[in-house]
């Protein structure tokens, strides 16, 4: 079979950390059959995208076909999931095929999603099925189109196998692209094993991979907890900003890079509100939209620890190194979020904080108040920088208060074309991805592709997209998400 590419597998994670990686192989596919291949990153990756697309290429996207080089691994990881410690979770139905080298000279894991059982499977059938493997692709791909670090998806293959859930469903195979699948969990399992040497591996190789600079410090395992928190806290800065809501940000679901990683039962927050909570096993809304940047201090707290034996000698000093160092989140979080919402209105990062924070303050009460589409919101309020304050004073039922606030914020001379590129027209909007999906297990993916060319092009206008930019139906009632399907 010809080669889809002349791309170089390598298995660095397999071969520095074997107590981490199990070897194993991916289930034979029935019938496999393309859904979507994403071309620009499979160029991007040095892949020949038509080839892809043939019989061989198909076997190389869900494991079926090992190319040269790799060694197809499920790793361990631990993780706390909604507070309880898992010692061994693990890949169940994932595996990691190996890593190739970017034009940067990084590494990128390529790793199968829904690709059978493994050692880690416990109850679970290893399987994935349509409907959520393309609700990752379509999500993670506007998060990227959005700027925002995330893992990203090259293709959604359906196998031809079908997966019993409530009913019987299509299975699929997502092949997902990664700086490397390293969490927070894959720190606590190697510190639960009780071997300094594993967990210093296993550090520098999350230092070579993701925070060079660590190397260069006086303690790099310092360095590396301190970079690892300044990526989390600018990351979720980003997801507060956009309005997204991960839903299950377990500690084995947090990355050592600061990519977003394992889109279950996200959502993209509709009406604002802190307290908003989409997924169905959430039922304390641990994990709700207000909720992220503590959760993110209790996982870096959790990383920590599992730190702990190499940031100092004495117990007590690397408790106290651990702790100044996670006391910066509050600070980092808070200054990219600020810098961030000021872009989104329109204003100078130089503007001082004591005028940004009580404008913001006082607009995001107002948001509050009247449960406005956060997203829509944003985009037209460059509208009314422009002079055109309609469309988005439309949105509150009493608009005095709005009046108020905004001829304060227009005195400020907000800069509409900077909205216009913080602010996106287009996201996976909840209705949208539900109708989309639901279609795409019918079999048509039209409504899918008209999806993703919307929102992996989110700031910039189009006339036809209106419905892609507008709130959902009033129809379409409470939203629930659901995980693990
Ligand atoms: P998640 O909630 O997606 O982070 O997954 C938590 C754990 O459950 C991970 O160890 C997964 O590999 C595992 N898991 C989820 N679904 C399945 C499945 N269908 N079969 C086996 N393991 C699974
Ligand atoms: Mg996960
Ligand atoms: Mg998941």
């Amino acid at each position: 079979a010809a080669a889809p590419s002349t791309v170089t597998f390598g298995a660095r994670f397999a071969r520095e950390l074997t107590e981490l990686a199990i070897p194993w192989q991916a289930e034979e596919a029935p019938e496999p059959q393309l859904l979507v291949l994403n071309e620009p990153l499979a160029t991007e990756l040095g892949f020949d995208p038509a080839s892809l697309r043939n019989a061989g290429g198909l076997r190389l996207l869900i494991g079926n076909a090992v190319p040269e080089g790799a060694t197809p691994v499920a790793q361990g990881y631990a993780g706390h999931q909604f507070g309880f410690y898992s010692p061994r979770l693990g890949d169940g139905r994932a595996l990691l095929l190996g890593e190739i080298a970017d034009a940067d000279g990084g590494l990128r894991d390529i790793h199968l999603k829904g690709s059978g059982r493994t050692p880690f499977a416990r109850g679970g059938d290893g399987l994935a099925t349509v409907g959520p493997m393309l609700r990752e692709y379509v999500v993670s791909e506007a998060m990227h189109a959005l700027g925002i670090p995330t893992t990203r998806s090259l293709a959604v293959v359906a196998t031809g196998r079908p997966v019993r859930r409530e009913t019987l469903l299509p299975g699929a195979v997502l092949t997902r692209v990664a700086s490397s699948h390293l969490r927070v969990g894959s720190f606590q399992y190697a510190r639960a094993m009780n071997d300094d040497a594993l967990l210093r591996r296993l550090a520098n190789h999350a230092i070579a991979r993701h925070h060079p600079g660590a190397a260069e410090a006086d303690n790099p395992y310092l360095a590396l907890f301190q970079a690892v928190v300044a990526v989390q806290a600018s990351l979720v800065a980003r997801w507060m900003l956009v309005g997204f809501i991960h839903g299950v940000m377990n500690t084995d679901n947090m990355t050592i890079s600061g990519e977003t990683i394992d889109y279950g039962p996200c959502a993209f927050m509709d009406a604002f509100d802190p307290a908003t909570v989409y997924s169905s096993i959430d039922e304390n809304g641990r994990y709700a939209y207000g909720n992220q940047p503590l959760v993110a201090e209790w996982n870096l707290a959790r990383l920590a620890e599992a730190l702990l034996p190499l940031l100092h000698e004495d117990p007590e000093q690397a408790v106290a190194l651990a702790q100044e160092s996670l006391s910066a989140l509050h600070g980092q979080y808070s200054a990219a979020w600020l810098a961030g919402m000021k872009s989104k209105l329109g204003l100078p990062e130089s503007l001082d904080d004591e005028a940004a924070s009580p404008l913001v303050d006082e607009l995001f009460t107002l948001l509050q108040e009247r449960q406005v589409d956060y997203t829509s919101f944003f985009r037209s309020l460059a509208k009314a920088a422009r002079g055109d304050a309609e469309p988005a004073r439309s949105m509150f039922l009493s608009p005095a208060a709005f009046d108020a606030w905004t001829e304060r914020w227009r005195a400020l001379d907000p800069d509409a074309d900077l909205m216009d590129r913080t602010n996106p027209v287009y996201i996976p909007r909840n209705h949208l991805v539900e109708e989309a999906l639901a279609a795409a297990v019918d079999g048509d993916l039209e409504p899918f592709s008209q999806l993703l060319a919307a929102v992996t092009a989110p700031f910039e206008e189009r006339p036809g997209l209106e419905r892609y930019a507008s709130a959902a139906p009033e129809s379409f009632g409470p939203y629930r998400t659901f995980c693990g399907t």
